[in-house]
């Protein structure tokens, strides 16, 4: 049957498709509601009629970003099912704008699959970022780690299981499970909170393991609304602000009037005139870094590693203890 609803080919494309993450963790976007063209056309609600030209989506869709105009972006709604460690979860659900609807470990059996990290992220803790690690760490630390996780999950998994077989109330048998164990829901959210969730969460300070998923993520939502991820590139992945402070330090280093933009000649600002101007030490590091030139990221999905409902479905079923319990 045909729809009249808006769709995005290359959105259909990967519906309802699972996108591996991390070692046992699924993204899968289950549904959309609208494209660029409803953002479009809810702009158009506040501007008038009569007034669209389609070579003028893009650059609407762009002034709209540009300028914070951020409620045409929430007529579009992205609906994913994600399979994710319990502390990846925690860091998902302090994104409140979403809706979420999680499996219920009071009802169904858990899956018995845990989340081990590669030797590559098994680091040490960062001495800058507090919330942070960096370097690897020796290779005999990362076999012990590795033999006490698998110890305590085998221990912890068969404590769960003999729970089930004695017949203790589930909700009850799960209770010492640990923040490693997957656990999965649908989520969704409109494209407004979504590009904010993304922009925080594919951020190198966000946890590596919620950066995977939020790739994916950002990935689908190329797909959903091509020409608003372009401008959420462009305006706020890649972008950042400048303090009163920092704006003073620029305008004494360029020069901008009419439709030129120079650097003033021999102008320079060492750190005593910059402290000067307001910047703390750590506000100067942070300018330093804004001013490096932007990478621009790619959030392409790798369309072969695309598998199915059924299959990701079967993988669950047979990590859930003792189908006897059933
Ligand atoms: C790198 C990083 C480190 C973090 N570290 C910690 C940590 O150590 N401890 C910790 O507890 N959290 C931490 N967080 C979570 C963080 O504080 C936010 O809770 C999370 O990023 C969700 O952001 P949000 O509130 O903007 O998003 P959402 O909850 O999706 O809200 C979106 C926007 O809606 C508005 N909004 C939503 N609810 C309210 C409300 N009740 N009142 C007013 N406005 C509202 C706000 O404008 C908000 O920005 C961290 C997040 C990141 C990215």
């Amino acid at each position: 049957m045909d729809t009249k609803r808006p769709i995005s080919p290359a959105a259909e494309e990967i519906l309802g498709g699972y996108f591996p993450v991390l070692d046992h963790g699924f993204v899968s976007l289950v549904d959309y509601m609208g494209t660029d063209e409803d953002v479009e056309r809810a702009a158009r609600v506040s501007y008038g009629y009569g007034t669209r030209k389609t070579s003028q989506t893009r650059g609407l869709i762009r002034y709209l970003r540009r300028h914070h105009h951020t409620t045409p972006s929430e007529m579009v709604e992205l609906k994913f099912h994600c399979v994710m460690p319990i502390f990846v979860a925690r860091q998902f659900i302090r994104h409140r704008t979403a809706s979420v609807n999680e499996l219920s470990g009071r009802y169904s059996l858990m899956p018995l699959l845990f989340y081990r990290p590669d030797a590559q992220q098994f680091e040490l803790q960062s001495r800058s970022n507090r919330q942070g690690r960096e370097g690897e760490a020796p290779a005999h630390v990362y076999e012990e780690a590795v033999r006490r996780w698998e110890a305590l999950r085998i221990e912890a998994g068969g404590a769960y299981q003999w729970m089930l077989e004695q017949d203790v109330a589930r909700e009850l048998a799960r209770i010492d499970l640990p923040l490693s164990m997957y656990t999965q829901w649908y989520w969704k959210t409109d494209l407004h909170n979504l590009l904010h969730f993304l922009t925080l969460r594919v951020d190198p300070r966000a946890q590596w393991e919620i950066q995977q998923y939020a790739r994916v993520m950002a990935g689908m939502m190329k797909r959903v609304a091509p020409l608003t991820y372009d401008a959420w590139i462009d305006y706020n992945l890649c972008a950042r602000s400048f303090t009163r402070a920092e704006r003073d330090a620029l305008a004494r280093l360029v020069e901008a009037s009419g439709e030129n933009v120079r650097a003033r000649a021999g102008a320079s600002l060492g750190k005593a005139e910059l402290s000067a101007l307001g910047l703390s030490g750590r506000e100067l590091a942070e300018l330093v870094e804004k001013l490096q030139p932007p990478e621009r990221p790619d959030f392409e999905l790798d369309l072969s590693r695309m598998r199915s409902a059924e299959d990701v479905g079967k993988e669950m079923s047979e990590a859930v203890p003792g189908a006897k319990f059933e």
